[in-house]
């Protein structure tokens, strides 16, 4: 019966149904309006919440604060976004209608209520399809439904981390069961010499781009294949190389299954690769054609993105692995066990070699990226050894440089003055540099006012979160002291990452006098609010997070040193948008790009970065603030001193002086100045439409060019 309870409940089901509403503020703020404690309560999980709210609360609540018309304007802008044709990529691209992209990644970060990520891979795949739907770009995305996520991360008294793994409940995602066409559930299927494994598939609408997730907790699976899709990155070569499998040759029979083929296969990053070799074997049945005629085809329209600096993180596997779990595929394709393994060896001679990822996908893609112009040199250096006759130089890996998806990113309170002050239609057109020249106008105080707000907001986050923390661990002084931790009046920096040893993320606590005269400065000090998980198995990462962890719970310094618990994309969010500044040091050339950085900078807060990743090709002089010099020591020790002399000094000569610079109203215009030109410099650039706008004229176009129509 369709009362219009019932109809309002409906219609905010239909939103939660759909992950657009995790950039679209107005609709959030339904949701916080109905019950702000229920939502935080439920991780912002509209599914959740709306199971614990009846259709006559929601109701009841909708009339006393006259939700209704707010409630259908957003159900109508939602079917508005979805049926508009004249998009971008409707206009730019049409040589992609009926050749869809393909996007491979083994996680995707869209928001904290669905927690298939580890880090900034999985947001970078997220904010890709954000990106790719508003754009309008054909695109459909492949990953793992992990149902175990990651882990939430919890410190000991010592400062220790601890993992703690939850089962999701499913029934509150926003999934739908994909089907056969003769409605059944679809099954996906990939053999292997020790066993079949089976997979079920799941649907994510993200805006106008579907996502399907591959999930082996199914029946038929062995126990431990069950597990397969439980943890992100967890087990070892062999559970791998099946969670790879999966993704990649599971991934690929999913469309085979709908009838749906690619026109472009996008890799992110090595893990799927296999998806080229059951492109090829379909190619070959398809078309009754050899392997080599297939080979050279798939690899036309597929283009892979690397992400990895360092030569130990691509993923490689034994022959035997490979035999075990490849055998009886590589029948199939007509191959001996020494062709096979040659796709993925840099030597194709070399028995003794191990079958890499990366290079599967290098060697067999019409285009690779490197993910910012210094990742490219690191990676062209990194795989000369593929193209011995080449000059470094000409190895075929390019850039294409990472940017986020700014309406996921950026504050209500900034979009809302951009909105003002820049134009309506900013967001649409941000990749212009011209519509961000107009921030000249806004005036100094407007803008400080709406940092200092966000601010606000972060430090009310931090303390709701350290005093849970406290409470756990006993920590008396914190619980009584909660409102004196992180003063609005003083300078904050937010250092936010993974615990890997090169992301450094001690560097700042390295010369502890130096820092500690900072931080008790009875003038102008500065407090630090970090956060970040090291890998469970990362016992080196874990004790740099465990030395931060101590400072944060001694009495003398715990007002101007946090740690919170837990980095998602929640803590993400609240972070980059508060804080003064946003810290990154690692050791040069290691980070690939870096992104937390980028959402950073759209909401007003300024960067002090290394010369490494985006920010290498981002700093101009006077649009943030640099550590080092861009010079490199072998001797990784040599280099950490260096950098984290450079840290002091800007610390004290630049960013300091500059930050505490105030007029008699207690504004400080120099250091306004450098957010505007921060924003105004890169805001246009280091955002996923551009980044996606640049695959889809750089690779799509060209790669689904090469998709002739019989093959499809
Ligand atoms: C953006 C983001 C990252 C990536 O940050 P880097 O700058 O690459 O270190 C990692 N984790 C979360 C939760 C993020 O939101």
């Amino acid at each position: 019966m369709s009362t219009p309870a019932n109809h309002i409940h409906n219609r905010l089901r239909a939103l939660a149904q759909n992950l657009w509403w995790t950039w679209h503020p107005e609709v959030i703020r339904l949701f916080t309006d109905l019950d702000a404690h229920l939502w935080r309560q439920l991780s912002h999980n509209p599914i959740a919440f709306l199971n614990q709210i009846t259709p006559e609360q929601v109701e009841k609540r909708s009339a006393e604060l006259v939700l209704h018309s707010r409630i259908n304007y957003a159900f109508r802008r939602l079917n508005e976004y979805m049926e508009k044709r004249k998009t971008w990529g409707a206009v730019n691209c049409s040589n992609l209608h009926n050749r869809q992209v393909v996007y491979f990644s083994a996680e995707f970060g869209l928001h904290e209520s669905i927690p298939i990520y580890s880090g900034g891979l999985g947001v970078l795949s997220g904010d890709h399809l954000k990106s790719a739907s508003d754009l309008g770009i054909p695109l459909i995305g492949i990953g793992l439904l992990y149902h175990q996520g990651y882990f939430s991360q919890r410190l000991n008294k010592d400062g220790w981390q601890e993992e703690d793994y939850r089962d999701l409940d499913i029934n509150t995602l926003p999934l739908q069961t994909v089907t056969e066409p003769n409605g059944q559930p679809l099954i996906v299927r990939v053999d292997t010499r020790s066993g079949s494994l089976q997979a079920r598939v799941w649907q994510l609408q993200v805006g106008r781009v579907r996502l399907l997730l591959l999930d082996s907790n199914v029946e038929g699976n062995s126990v431990e294949d069950r597990e397969l899709t439980s943890r992100l990155y967890g087990g070892d070569d062999k559970f791998r190389i099946r969670q790879e499998l999966l993704l990649g040759i599971g991934g690929a029979r999913i469309l085979q299954a709908l009838n749906n083929f690619p026109g472009v296969l996008h890799l992110n990053e090595g893990h799927s690769a296999f998806a080229i070799l059951e492109e090829i074997r379909r190619v070959m049945e398809y078309e009754q054609i050899p392997f080599d005629r297939a080979h050279r085809r798939v690899s036309l329209y597929t283009v892979f993105t690397t992400h990895t600096p360092v030569p130990a993180g691509h993923d490689r596997f034994s022959s035997e692995l490979v035999e075990e779990h490849l055998g009886i595929f590589r029948e199939k394709l007509g191959l001996s066990h020494d062709d096979f393994m040659a796709l993925g060896r840099v030597n194709p001679g070399d028995s003794s070699e191990p079958f890499c990822m990366t290079v599967l996908a290098l060697k067999n893609s019409r285009r690779a990226n490197g993910v910012s112009a210094i990742h490219a040199d690191v990676s062209r250096r990194m795989w000369h050894p593929l193209w011995p006759e080449r000059p470094e130089i000409e190895v075929p890996i390019g850039h294409i440089t990472n940017g986020v998806h700014v309406l996921s990113w950026l504050a209500p309170q900034m979009h809302q003055l951009l909105e003002t002050r820049l134009s309506q239609d900013w967001p649409t057109r941000m990749v212009h540099p011209d519509v961000w020249e107009k921030l000249d106008e806004i005036d100094d105080g407007e803008l400080w006012e709406t940092h200092q707000s966000l601010k606000m907001s972060l430090i009310r986050f931090v303390r709701r979160r350290l005093l849970l923390q406290a409470k756990r661990l006993g920590y008396r002084e914190i619980v009584q002291q909660i409102e004196q931790i992180l003063d609005p009046n003083v300078l904050t920096i937010g250092c936010a990452r993974r615990f890997a040893t090169y992301k450094r993320g001690d560097l700042i606590l390295s010369q502890f006098e130096r820092l500690e005269k900072l931080i008790g400065a009875a003038r102008r000090p500065i407090q630090i609010v970090f956060a970040g998980k090291a890998h469970p198995r990362d016992d080196q990462g874990k004790r740099i997070l465990q030395r931060i962890a101590k400072f944060s719970y001694n009495p003398e310094y715990m007002r101007r040193i946090v740690f919170i618990e837990d980095y998602d994309y929640n803590v993400a969010r609240h972070l980059v948008q508060g804080v003064d500044v946003w810290l990154n040091n690692p050791r040069r050339p290691l980070e690939a790009c870096g992104t937390s950085g980028q959402k950073a900078i759209l909401n007003g807060c300024l960067t002090l970065s290394v010369l490494d990743g985006w920010w290498n090709e981002a700093y101009d002089g006077k649009n943030g603030f640099v550590i080092g010099d861009g010079g490199m020591h072998n001797d990784p020790n040599i280099q950490y001193q260096r950098d984290a002399e450079s840290l002091y000094k800007v610390l004290e000569k630049e960013v300091i002086p500059c930050y505490y610079d105030r007029d008699t109203s207690g504004i400080p215009h120099r250091w306004v100045q450098r957010i505007k030109r921060s924003m105004q410099s890169l805001g246009w650039r280091f955002n996923a439409d551009r980044m996606v706008k640049d695959y889809a004229e750089h690779f799509y176009l060209l790669a689904a060019s090469a998709t002739s129509v019989e093959i499809r």
